[in-house]
């Protein structure tokens, strides 16, 4: 008798959670994407990454401001770009490419990398010489990518590779690519299947200003079917060192420590001054000090570990939070994984790392402060 009522409790088995398999972005969000039962799918199941909430910073902004990060950097490969990349690889083995071309500060390398080799195709990578975080060299090397870098800045390799695709049969999956920004919309789609809604403000890092366009088609797309209310006040951040999009003019030498945002002539430079304009917002641009301020906080008060660039979407938001609208829901999009970028992350921490300590209990017990 009791046997039967443990092993078949009705109650109880409602009370588990059904959890929906996610299979990928491409499958999850189908009926909004350009692919036909034709398309291969090239997937890692990317997509559905979490957005949190993160008191901390909410609490610097007060006047009942809600705060949540878009952790984009818990993807596949570790950042955004596969969203792009599921869609750029599948549409190119779709048409029978046989190799892929991309220049990269090194997330779109790792993306492009894995998904193409997936899929069996060649991915060959343009990469600026010693300005790519480790991780992302690391991976794009293991993945087996044919890694090039030059003796030049990403302007100059996106350059090089534009005019590969069109000399060379190699297909271009940097973010000029149409299905790229396709992908990267489900990230908006998202945010308002969570949220029940679009956010007030979109906080955003801005480099070749391709994922903030795609966000942009996202919540518009979402908003014409009636699935949100509002579109969101899209607010780009680019580093001081290189903000071409804040002062109007392309920087011929960009500057930053985040080097994933070190782009000093956007690629989608037209299209990030109409997402602006019809979203009434503002570009602005942070300070290496500041990213680098919101990037220790948000690991060590968060508990989120994110690559410097993406910090720079948290660093904007404190830095204008007088002017985000009393109880405004914000999300600020967290684009890569700190683990990407171990060098700046032991160089940037300001933390006392205690070494060399003697391996006794009375030594330690002093070393911790007892
Ligand atoms: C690519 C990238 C960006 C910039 O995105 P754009 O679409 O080029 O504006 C920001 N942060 C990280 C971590 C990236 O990899």
């Amino acid at each position: 008798m009791t046997l039967r009522l443990s092993l078949a409790n009705p109650a109880q088995n409602e009370e588990l959670p059904r959890v929906q398999p996610w299979r990928g972005l491409i499958h999850g969000y189908r009926r909004y994407l350009p692919v036909t039962d034709q398309t291969p799918v090239i997937t890692l199941h990317e997509g559905n990454t979490p957005l949190i909430p993160v008191p901390a910073i909410a609490r610097e902004i007060g006047r009942q401001v809600q705060v949540f990060v878009k952790y984009d950097g818990l993807n596949p490969t570790g950042s955004f770009k596969d969203r792009g990349m599921t869609m750029a690889i599948s549409k190119a083995k779709e048409a029978g490419a046989e190799a892929v071309i991309c220049a990269s500060t090194g997330n779109t390398s790792a993306a492009a990398a894995a998904y193409a080799r997936r899929g069996g195709m060649r991915a060959f990578v343009l990469i600026p010489d010693g300005y790519v975080a480790l991780g992302k060299l690391a991976q794009a090397l293991l993945y087996g990518a044919e890694v090039l870098a030059i003796k030049g800045n990403f302007d100059r390799a996106l350059e090089i590779v534009r005019e590969m695709s069109q000399n060379y049969p190699v297909t271009l999956v940097n973010s000029v690519n149409p299905y790229r920004l396709e992908g990267q919309k489900t990230a908006a789609f998202e945010v308002v299947d969570v949220l029940g809604d679009a956010p007030d403000w979109l906080c955003i890092p801005v480099g070749n200003a391709g994922n903030i366009s795609a966000y942009w088609m996202g919540f518009n797309q979402y908003h014409q079917e009636g699935r949100s209310s509002k579109l969101p006040k899209m607010m780009g951040f680019q580093a001081a060192g290189s903000a071409p999009l804040v002062t109007g003019e392309p920087f011929k030498h960009p500057e930053t420590l985040a080097t994933a945002i070190r782009i000093g002539n956007p690629a989608n430079w037209h299209k990030a001054i109409a997402v602006r304009d019809a979203s009434q917002s503002s570009f602005n641009a942070v300070t290496d000090e500041e990213i680098l301020h919101a990037y220790r906080m948000l690991a060590s008060q968060e508990g989120i570990f994110c690559e410097p660039a993406s910090a720079a979407s948290v660093a904007g938001l404190l830095k204008v939070k007088d002017q985000v609208p009393e109880g405004a829901t914000v999300v600020c999009v967290l684009t890569g994984n700190g683990l990407k970028d171990p060098d700046s992350a032991i160089k940037f921490s300001e933390n006392n790392f205690k070494q060399g300590i003697e391996p006794g209990l009375e030594e330690v017990a002093k070393a911790m402060g007892f």
